[in-house]
């Protein structure tokens, strides 16, 4: 997992490790076990068992039962702690145990074009592998940084994806129109290499281009890209 929540306790460091940390509380009466799970960088959740067990010492006692159960929870908290170390399956599966979705990257300007790269593969219903190889080896050519982890990963998900003109608007307002062109020109592409440039895809890039461009304020330079089929990169020209 690359993706972490910040340490809730110092909010400083990411969030690395889960623990449990049960500890006993006496009444005169009656008595009460607690067991509590901790979420944290290594440090904050070691310094929370350390933190249970000098609670317990001062407070833990007042009940016979809490009296026997006590040292064994504030031995097991003082015992765990040195042991803390980063763990990313314990934490993975707290965050499952209580329903925590894991936490995702940011959306970088590379990731979103990735995430855009899978929705033109995905357009026309199929996965074909050609398009898939175009967008991976074009990508790594043109868009510095290209996700292709992202772009795996979204064409996986591709049934779930941020809807594209959407996200396009949100990749447009940070593009120049030369960039943009840059961007609409891989999805055509992409559109392109498994031979046919269908009525699913034209659509798919009509919307997406006019999002991008509108949000780079650079309206007008998509008749072109989509009319004729001219890459932008290359000034080719398909066949009419
Ligand atoms: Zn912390």
């Amino acid at each position: 997992m690359s993706a972490h929540y910040p340490c809730p306790d110092c909010n400083e460091a990411h969030a690395t490790t889960a623990t449990s940390c049960p500890s006993v509380r006496g009444f005169v009466l009656a008595w009460q076990v607690r067991n509590r799970t901790v979420i944290g960088c290594a440090p904050c959740v070691r310094k929370a068992l350390l933190r249970e067990a000098g609670v317990s010492s001062l407070i833990g006692w007042f009940s016979p039962t809490a009296v026997i159960l006590n040292p064994v929870f504030i031995l097991w908290n003082l015992a765990r702690a040195p042991f803390i170390r980063d763990d990313a399956d314990k934490l993975a599966r707290t965050y499952e145990k209580f329903g925590i979705p894991a936490p995702r990257a940011p959306m970088t300007l590379a990731s979103a074009v990735a995430i855009l790269s899978a929705a033109m593969v995905a357009a026309d219903g199929r996965v074909e592998q050609a398009e898939v190889d175009t967008a991976l080896r074009l990508g790594a050519e043109r868009i510095p940084g290209f996700d292709a982890a992202g772009f795996h990963a979204a064409l996986a998900d591709r049934k779930t994806l941020p809807d594209a003109p959407q996200l396009a608007a949100l990749v447009g307002e940070k593009l120049h129109r030369d960039e943009a062109l840059t961007v609409l020109g891989l999805l055509r592409d992409i559109a392109d290499a498994d031979g046919s440039f269908d009525a699913s895809e034209r659509a798919l890039l009509e919307r997406v281009g006019q999002a991008m461009l509108r949000a780079s304020a650079d309206a007008g330079a998509l008749d072109g890209l989509v009319a004729q089929g001219a890459s932008p990169d290359t000034g080719k020209t398909a066949p009419a």
